[in-house]
């Protein structure tokens, strides 16, 4: 055992975000929040693994009594190869970003999709059923979302992406939803879409997404995954009028449903993205 990470206190049950960066996360923030909001006693700190050692520091983790992790960029992929169990919902994104110890096993989840789902329909009220559905980038984030947004019934979905093979691939591993998927590049889009989520980092470089005006529907929903800043892909959204949504409500809420798994208690989410919003 090293110093590098908080020494657990006895009692306690020990949480973290694992990633790199990590020091912009705001989950310890958000998991505080439920924590005192329902009681439990446990703590929640962030962690940087080095780039090469990803796997190490779960191991350290674990030897220390963690109880479970998230997982945050670029290691999302690394910590599926990790577990020993996983959800329907993790195995089909073939990524994880929450982790619970127990017993000597690591059990994988990934609640993103949940996360945004939830965010839409309880949040923000938009009914997802029988929507002609936009999904914008092919990373991590998307692959994490596909699988719960097939579930809700959409009237198709697109997914574009700059790099398209990327998104072909999605495609491919959804073998029993084929007939609902198909792959575009940005170019190539010339449909109206009632929701369209975007998944990409481009808005980080406040990097327009060459998408045409008229893939926003009168009363698109249009969901950008990032959070704390206007993207230009908001901007156009609002341009074109759509309602237009941020990625806050999603990370709050995935973050509610890791709570959840570990600790068995659903924290009520409103309070908290209020005060996220506030700061
Ligand atoms: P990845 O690095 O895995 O994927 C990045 C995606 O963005 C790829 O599809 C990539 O396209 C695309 N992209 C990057 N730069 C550009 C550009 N300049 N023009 C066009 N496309 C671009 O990242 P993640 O999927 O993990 O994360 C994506 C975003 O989602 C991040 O901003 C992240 O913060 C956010 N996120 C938010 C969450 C929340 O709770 N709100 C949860 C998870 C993620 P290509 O394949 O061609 O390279």
């Amino acid at each position: 055992m090293t110093d590098k990470y908080a020494k657990p206190v006895l009692n306690i049950d020990h949480y973290a975000v694992v990633g790199n960066p990590i020091a912009h996360s705001k989950s310890p923030l958000i998991h505080s929040a439920f924590a005192k909001q329902t009681n439990q006693e446990m703590s929640y700190e962030r962690i940087l693994a080095p780039l090469d050692s990803f796997e190490a520091t779960i191991k350290e983790l674990v030897a220390q009594g963690y109880k479970g992790v998230n997982v945050t960029v670029p290691f999302k992929f690394k910590a599926f190869n990790l577990c020993d169990m996983f959800t329907e919902r993790a195995q089909a994104a073939g990524a994880v970003n929450t982790l619970t110890f127990k017993d000597g096993r690591i059990s994988g989840d990934n609640t993103d999709g949940a996360g945004l789902v939830r965010d839409m329909t309880h949040n923000l009220k938009h009914i997802l059923h029988n929507k002609r559905t936009l999904l914008l980038g092919a990373g991590g984030a998307a692959e994490g979302v596909l699988h719960p947004l097939l579930a809700c019934e959409l009237d198709g979905l697109v997914i574009a992406n700059r790099t398209i093979e990327k998104a072909e691939r999605m495609i491919s591993r959804q073998v029993g939803a084929l007939n609902q998927l198909s792959a575009s590049t940005y170019a190539d889009l010339n449909n109206p879409f009632d929701i369209i989520i975007n998944a990409t980092s481009a808005g980080l470089t406040d990097t327009e997404l060459p998408i045409p005006n008229m893939v926003f529907a009168k009363d698109c929903l249009a969901y950008d995954m990032m959070y704390g800043r206007e993207t230009p892909f908001m901007t156009q959204a609002r341009a074109n009028g759509a309602q237009v949504a941020d990625g806050l409500g999603m990370l709050v809420e995935q973050a509610a449903e890791a709570f959840y798994i570990w600790r068995g208690v659903r924290p009520d989410t409103k309070p908290v993205i209020e005060m996220m919003r506030a700061l």
